[in-house]
């Protein structure tokens, strides 16, 4: 056992894992070592340690604060805090304000590192079923409060909040906290998302809970809160504040999402489909290039009477003195003054940009969860309208939220899954936000089948859109469809998110061709051992490198392998990977060297991103964020 860093009697309050358990106030002796804080009976004529009572590992602590204490709390219960983990919150109460602050300047300064400290807590106690201080019944409910500093730091200044709020205040404001700063140095903020940023909204944002605020497409916002990734604290012009999706505003920065030209995250397929349906001579959009920072205008001709009209794609170059041009010569200080140039002016274009193509239409890209704060779904909101298919935990259904919000539902199969774990989990994968990643909108776990709501495309999985609808693919739409997944799962692979069941059947495909990836993490609680097992029929052993096969070894590594299998099924258009070999045959044949073949459609460069990812050696497959680079330069070039 570790030493001890701490020893204190501490009178603790009963958990209440069931909301009729009654509540009851122990003395018990508390040790904090440098892996767990353990709590023992003690025997306080003798002053001896007795039997052990239970414990917390120390990383499993997601948050230490003090709690607001109770109304009419006696003397002995003055300076309550609490120490959450995953089952809940711990309450223990000090003897005085010089103890509590003692244990929770250790305790903040032993968990600075872990995973998953909250940004948000509970200022006043969960009791009876309900969190006092926001009347929320849920006890998973994301924390009411934000907490000022870090866990891992500490305010050394008083609190300047203007509380608006009839709330009790902040333990900060209750008792200033004013302890030295703990090691090591918070890191540097994030370059991004900064309070005091103005934003444009991209999208009209309709308020789903009360604390949300309302958005107008190409208005401007006033970010204060940045804290959840996923869902900012703003203000608009009239000086009203609520949580905002992020993803639905852009930072006023580089000047162009002012301009009706400008579709930012389209790709160039997109881009096709719009000006063809737009179907005028000299339609143009602009639009992100495939490579980052650069900037790729789409004009749409009819030229010379044809009917049917072509696009063209000319990336926005840059001399070294950082001007603009489209042809050599027309060189610009900015890109509208490049556009403007060209609205009057071919000067080597097939055509003068003529009208103006405007996504104004596009939909609305998917929030992370429905509204600020909401993760389990009332079911009464749920309105069922086809069914989509039937997969490894039941049937999946189409259907509305709120009678207008599309949604996907999984209704889980009793007995396939492991749900308490995946609940659990559930909360992790809602934070979980990116274009290429099926958005996990929230569950409905109040009753049986569980839910998991998704997002919805219309475009139903990968695989049977490349079997059934693509016909005469071009090289790009192929390579963007790669270029979807890689980023999607380069973005798993950055929060250390192992997606384990990669392939086409575990993708979709949006109104647009976007490709997007799902059921990340899922088949670690599917109960059913044909699935789970290596040896078992579901196994996917076609998609599986041999340290799987072997030893169940999986890592971001084994997905890059999956990936490279998927890009196999992209270019074969759906076929089935090894389609003569049995499962047993494979293991033996991958194991010993045996790779997939070169498809058809596949030229060298791409079949050697695939056989990168083959590689026997884990570690010398390339990390999703190299092959996204290397499919950005193949796309750029083929532009
Ligand atoms: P499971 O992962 O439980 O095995 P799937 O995800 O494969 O189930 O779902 C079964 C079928 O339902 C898929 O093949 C797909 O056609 C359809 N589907 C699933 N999720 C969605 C969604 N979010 N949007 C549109 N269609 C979906
Ligand atoms: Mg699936």
């Amino acid at each position: 056992m570790s030493d001890s860093i701490l020893e204190e009697i501490f009178i603790k309050r009963s958990q209440q894992k069931k909301k009729t358990s009654p509540l009851n106030f122990k003395e018990r002796l508390f040790i904090l070592t440098q892996d767990k804080i353990s709590y023992y009976d003690y025997d306080s004529e003798k002053g001896k340690r007795k039997s052990l009572k239970g414990s917390v590992d120390i990383d499993k602590i997601k948050c230490v604060e003090i709690v607001f204490p109770e109304d009419n709390a006696p003397q002995e219960r003055q300076y309550p805090f609490q120490i959450v983990y995953d089952e809940g919150p711990l309450y223990v109460f000090a003897k005085t304000e010089e103890v509590r602050k003692q244990w929770i300047h250790k305790l903040k300064h032993v968990v600075r590192f872990n995973k998953d400290l909250m940004q948000k807590y509970h200022p006043c106690f969960w009791e009876d079923g309900m969190w006092k201080c926001c009347q929320q019944e849920v006890k998973q409910a994301m924390g009411c409060r934000v907490l000022e500093t870090r866990n891992g730091g500490f305010s050394t200044k008083g609190s300047r909040r203007k509380s608006r709020k009839p709330l009790p205040p902040t333990p900060q404001e209750v008792c200033s906290l004013s302890a030295p700063r703990p090691l090591p140095p918070q890191p540097p903020p994030e370059s991004g998302p900064a309070v005091g940023m103005t934003v444009i909204a991209e999208y009209d944002y309709t308020p789903v809970t009360d604390q949300d605020l309302e958005l107008r497409k190409d208005e401007e916002y006033t970010i204060l809160e940045v804290n959840d990734r996923n869902w900012w604290k703003a203000r608009d012009k009239y000086g009203k504040e609520g949580y905002i999706p992020s993803n639905y505003v852009v930072e006023a920065m580089n000047g162009l999402e002012r301009f009706h030209w400008y579709c930012k995250n389209m790709n160039r397929s997109q881009a096709e489909n719009l000006l063809k349906t737009e179907n005028k001579d000299g339609g143009f959009l602009v639009r992100d290039s495939s490579k980052a920072g650069k900037y790729t205008v789409s004009v749409f001709t009819k030229g010379g009477g044809e009917t049917t009209g072509v696009c063209r794609h000319y990336n926005i170059c840059t001399t070294p003195q950082g001007q603009f041009y489209l042809a050599e010569k027309h060189n610009f200080s900015s890109i509208p003054d490049l556009i403007n140039y060209h609205q009057h002016n071919a000067a080597g274009l097939v055509s003068r940009l003529k009208y103006v193509v405007s996504i104004q239409t596009q939909n609305a890209p998917s929030t992370a969860g429905l509204g600020y704060g909401v993760w389990e779904i009332d079911p009464r909101h749920l309105t069922f309208i086809k069914e989509l298919g039937n997969g490894q935990f039941g049937v999946v259904k189409y259907g509305k939220w709120q009678g207008q919000h599309d949604v996907a539902i999984k209704m889980i199969k009793e007995g396939s899954m492991s749900e308490d774990d995946f609940i659990e989990e559930a909360k992790v994968m809602m934070k979980l936000r990116h274009e290429n990643l099926v958005q996990l909108y929230g569950v409905c776990t109040k009753q049986r089948p569980i839910y998991i709501v998704t997002e919805f495309l219309s475009n139903g999985c990968l695989l049977s859109y490349l079997r059934e609808v693509l016909e005469h693919p071009s090289a790009i739409v192929l390579l963007e469809m790669c270029k979807d997944v890689s980023e999607g799962m380069a973005y798993l692979e950055s929060q250390g998110f192992i997606h384990r069941d990669l392939a086409a059947r575990n993708c979709l495909v949006d109104s647009n061709g976007t490709v997007k990836v799902t059921d990340f993490g899922l088949s670690r609680y599917v109960l059913d051992d044909e699935y789970t097992s290596s040896a078992g029929s579901k196994f996917p052993v076609r998609w599986s490198p041999p340290e799987v096969l072997l030893y169940c070894k999986f890592s971001s590594k084994s997905d890059v392998w999956a990936f490279g299998v998927l890009m196999w099924e992209v270019y074969t258009l759906g076929r089935m990977p090894y389609e003569r070999l049995n499962n047993t045959e494979i293991v033996e044949k991958v194991s010993s060297g045996y790779r997939l073949y070169r498809p058809q459609l596949a030229n060298d460069k791409i079949y050697s991103i695939m056989t990168s990812c083959w590689n026997e050696k884990h570690d010398e497959r390339p990390p999703f964020k190299d092959l996204v680079h290397h499919i950005q330069d193949l796309l750029y070039n083929m532009q």
